[in-house]
Parts: structure tokens; C-alpha cells; sequence
């Protein structure tokens, strides 16, 4: 896995992220630095979490029984019928 590369914007030259502060469960805001020293731009970045691509391992039966549990209860037991036999 390639780690994310950070630019700074002024320059566009590679910048570094000199400390960080986590403000929520989904948003980190990154301190950057750029490392040309005729910029020398510092800069704040906000890292945030999007969306589940794909669940992580455990949270499948979470999943599926939440949506087993939504479905009306004629739906739900043709569905477990389906998968027993
Ligand atoms: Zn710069």
C-alpha cells in the first residue's frame, strides 16, 4: 500500500505532515509543511472518512441481519427458507 502523497498548493513542491489532530471518529486535520525552502508554505489539511467500500471482517452478519431484520416477515422467512434448503 502506497502512502498518500501531499503537495502544496502554493508550489506544488512535495510537503510533510508535521503533526496531526484528530477532531471527530471521521475527521483528522493534518499540519503540512512544504518542503521547498523558498515557499515554506505551512498549511492545514482535513482528512475525513467518505464511505465503506467494503465492510470490514465481522461486520457481514451485522449487515445482514440488519437487513434481514428490515424485510417485512413473510420476506425474511423465504429468504431463510431459501438459504437452508
Ligand atoms: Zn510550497
Amino acid at each position: 500500500m502506497s502512502r498518500a502523497r501531499i503537495h502544496c498548493n502554493e508550489c506544488d513542491s512535495k510537503a510533510t505532515v508535521t503533526s496531526t489532530n484528530k477532531i471527530s471518529k471521521l475527521v483528522t486535520h493534518l499540519y503540512c509543511q512544504c518542503t521547498n525552502v523558498y515557499c515554506g508554505h505551512t498549511f492545514r489539511l482535513s482528512q475525513s472518512f467518505d464511505h465503506t467500500i467494503s465492510p470490514p471482517a465481522g461486520k457481514h452478519e451485522q449487515l445482514v441481519l440488519g437487513l434481514l431484520q428490515d424485510l417485512p416477515s413473510d420476506k425474511r422467512k423465504e429468504i431463510i427458507n431459501q438459504l437452508v434448503t
